[in-house]
């Protein structure tokens, strides 16, 4: 019997989520279906209720994105370790007992395109800039690879220092390493990876650092992507002479396929799928 899948947002028209799940299921020969559903402001609940009812959506599993994470998070009503400390949701499953499993995958997601692109974590200094939805996401995926030095920055300081706070207090047993947070005027030194999570990107811009911070690292990845383009991040890194600069497409694939996993407990083959939407990074 094919079972339902959907994304769910505001806009919706643009995500590639259905494209890629279907392209995940044809490759892993998965029954299902896969939607994209936009959300009306303050209808989540209602949506979501009537996707995952039986007698009406019959819906298995959903995708979450902006900007319903939170709702989906108080929606759920079982989180993973990861939706928790992200304090947000993209991906809701339901489970045999009717109640529906929160989890966000975004994080792993991005680990899991590092590892794809050999940019190693264990040991390593990573700079995050924002303090946004996505950054939280990162934080506990990043600290579990046993990173040397975690450092946060964000334009509005506060929230770097109060994410920091409150990642320190759900540290990983074994992480060893240091998690701090400092201004943008603060930032020094040479990092082996710097992460953009802001969203300066989406207006074009880059980061907001001293050129010879970012010209210093090893590489610099930007959560935000353009299909076979360079995002502004990556122009702004590769003009400076930073030869490893990525956009964020990798990650999206990688954090569809973890929730296609979730679902369907068969992990796709996500280079099989950058190569079909013929993204280059
Ligand atoms: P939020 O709106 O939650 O956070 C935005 C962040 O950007 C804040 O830290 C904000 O700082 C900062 N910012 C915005 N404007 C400026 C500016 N002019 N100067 C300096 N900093 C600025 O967004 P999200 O965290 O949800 O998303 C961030 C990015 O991550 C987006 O580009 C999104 O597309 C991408 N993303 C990619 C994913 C993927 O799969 N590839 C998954 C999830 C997100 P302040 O706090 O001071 O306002």
């Amino acid at each position: 019997m094919t079972a339902h899948y959907a994304v769910f947002g505001n806009p919706i028209a643009h995500s590639l989520s259905p494209q890629i799940h279907t392209f995940f299921a044809a490759q892993t020969k998965q029954d299902l279906d896969y939607g994209a559903k936009l959300v009306e402001p303050g209808s989540f609940h209602t949506v979501i209720q009537e996707f995952f009812d039986p007698q009406c959506g019959n819906g298995s599993g959903c995708n979450i994105t902006v900007p319903c994470k939170l709702d989906a998070y108080n929606f759920a009503s079982e989180l993973s370790s990861y939706a928790e400390a992200a304090g947000a949701v993209n991906t809701l499953q339901r489970l045999e007992d009717g109640r529906v499993l929160g989890d966000n995958t975004d994080g792993r997601g991005l680990v899991l395109d590092l590892q794809r692109l050999s940019l190693h974590l264990a040991g390593r200094r990573v700079l995050i800039v924002g303090a946004g939805g996505a950054a939280r996401g990162i934080i506990l995926p990043l600290l579990e690879q046993r990173v040397e030095e975690l450092t946060i920055v964000n334009r509005t300081a506060q929230k770097a220092f109060e994410l920091c706070q409150l990642f320190e207090r759900r540290l990983p047993e074994d992480f060893s390493g240091t998690l701090n947070a400092t201004t943008l005027e603060g930032v020094k030194g040479a990092y082996d990876l710097i992460i953009n999570a802001t969203s300066l990107s989406l207006k074009g811009q880059g980061l907001p650092l001293q050129d010879e911070v970012i010209a210093q690292s090893g590489a610099v990845y930007d959560l935000m992507y353009k299909l076979n383009e360079n995002t502004a991040t990556q122009a702004q890194a590769r003009a400076l002479g930073v030869k490893k600069a990525y956009g964020g497409f990798g990650m999206l694939l990688m954090q569809a396929a973890l929730s296609f996993e979730l679902w369907r407990g068969v992990l796709p083959d996500v280079d099989a799928a950058l190569e079909h939407f013929s993204c280059r990074s």
